[in-house]
């Protein structure tokens, strides 16, 4: 403890900063046991790219991916009496393209990739975590809908295309599960009923295979009150939890009550900078909203249901009580 499943660099990655190596430092000073280094994986069309990458080429975006891997295994060696470091990827599914890609990519690359964050970025082509007006031209791109449906559509597709990336892929972390509601913070999904039955439906999914869904301190930094995701979502995880004990009554079904809905530290940090930013926020919110266990990902000899050599265990004892959270994690 601390942990952190989620980051970036500015080695590998334009809209970050900072080389990794400086970014392990970091984590190792801050007193984190586990850190997980997962760059965004490379985008496959030459509309995909963003305005800072415009003098990057597609084939330079994939070379910077491999370099990343490199650097990361390097680091993983250099660093082991320190840290733990995992070496993973975060997804994309802006298009299908991003699927097949990465179906390939993660068949060559073997162990290299020791776990996914599962997370989607976009709807309908368009950036929504990009800024706002970027934001409103996805919600505009539903122009099939009137207005007012925009949004309810908007998510829709965006909880759609999560589920393909849990389907296809089984990350073992499920990354910023309600992003899509970046710009609109206090907006609740059980506003919208088939949102919020595609958003059962992805908790249910990744309960099942046993995901970890990430606690990401960086919508604090975004100017949310809370973490991602969000306290409703949250909820959500105990309609799926409280559908477990009520199976678990049922022998034929324990299985699934091992596969509760669990939840893991990110920083989904962008640099040294923001190593562990904000987690001075998280044991309030995460005592507010009665997340009682945290579990983290660590290697392991037998492949897991996506094929790779992690697993999830479950922190020791009563997370409030580790001594990192009495330090300034922030400071
Ligand atoms: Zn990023
Ligand atoms: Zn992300």
């Amino acid at each position: 403890m601390p942990h952190s499943h989620h980051s970036h660099s500015g080695q590998f990655c334009k809209h970050a900063s900072g080389l990794l190596e400086e970014v392990v430092r970091e984590a190792v000073r801050k007193g984190f046991t586990m850190f997980g280094m997962t760059e965004h994986v490379p985008r496959y069309r030459e509309v995909d790219l963003y305005p800072e990458e415009t003098a990057l080429s597609l084939d330079i975006l994939s070379e910077q991916f491999h370099q990343f891997l490199g650097e990361a295994h390097r680091l993983k060696q250099a660093y082991a009496s320190q840290i733990s470091l995992l070496v993973g990827l975060e997804t994309e599914n802006i298009t299908d393209i991003d699927l097949e890609k990465l179906e390939s990519l993660l068949q060559r690359l073997g162990r290299r990739v020791e776990y996914v964050v599962g997370s989607v970025h976009h709807v309908n082509g368009i950036p929504i975590d990009f800024d706002l007006p970027t934001y409103q031209r996805a919600l505009a791109s539903f122009n099939d809908k009137l207005e007012e449906e925009r949004e309810e559509a908007l998510f829709s597709a965006y909880f759609d295309a999560q589920y393909e990336v849990m389907r296809r892929f089984k990350p073992e972390i499920i990354g910023h599960f309600d992003l899509c509601r970046l710009y609109q913070p206090s907006c609740k999904f059980g506003k919208y009923r088939s949102v919020w039955e595609k958003i059962e439906r992805n908790v249910r999914f990744a309960v099942d295979y046993g995901a970890l869904f990430e606690v990401n301190a960086a919508a604090f930094r975004k100017g949310w009150e809370t973490a991602y995701p969000g306290e409703d979502i949250v909820e959500a995880r105990f309609y799926a939890t409280g559908l477990h004990h009520c199976i678990a009554n049922n022998p034929p079904f324990k299985i699934i009550q091992r596969h509760g809905g669990r939840f893991a530290l990110s920083d989904d940090s962008h640099g040294p900078h923001a190593i562990g930013l904000n987690y001075d926020r998280l044991p309030p919110y995460l005592q507010r909203v009665g997340i009682a266990e945290l579990w983290y990902l660590v290697e392991n000899n037998a492949p897991n249901i996506g094929g790779r050599y992690v697993k999830a265990v479950k922190l020791d004892g009563e997370w409030l009580d580790h001594k990192f959270w009495r330090q300034n994690p922030t400071r």
